[in-house]
């Protein structure tokens, strides 16, 4: 399925989410060519502290994340930037491997920590 503008996701845990700021305050050039959809809580941190316009979805622990997985498995998202906090404990676990399987299952592009997203935006493989 093609879509265009290509939508990129993007996800940080609490403890990720001062990274995922960075990343996207960085990479802002890039990103404002796509359209961005996020969980809420991420979605809004980075609609008041960038100029970009950020899709707010549900909060993760509400089922953002499966949401989320819900517009991967549809075909409607292009690569999911998902910065995990792997120290910490998360309710919501069984969307976060939801999510991830979903993005193998259907071979979407699926950065899980900054250094990946990085390569991966700096690559232009999207
Ligand atoms: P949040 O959700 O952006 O609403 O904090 C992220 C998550 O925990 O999956």
């Amino acid at each position: 399925m093609v879509h265009d503008p290509k939508t990129l996701a993007l996800i940080a845990h609490d403890g990720k989410k001062a990274d995922m700021l960075g990343f996207v305050l960085t990479h802002q050039e890039v990103l404002k060519n796509y359209e961005l959809v996020a969980t809420n809580t991420t979605g809004k941190l980075l609609n008041d502290q960038t100029s970009l316009k950020v899709i707010q979805m549900l909060s993760g622990p509400l089922g953002g994340d499966a949401q989320i997985a819900a517009m991967v498995a549809e075909g409607k998202i292009e690569a999911v930037f998902f910065f995990v906090d792997p120290l910490g404990k998360h309710p919501h676990d069984p969307d976060i491997q939801t999510l991830l399987r979903i993005c193998n299952v259907h071979d979407v592009p699926l950065a899980t920590n900054a250094a990946t997203a990085t390569y991966i935006i700096s690559e232009k493989a999207l």
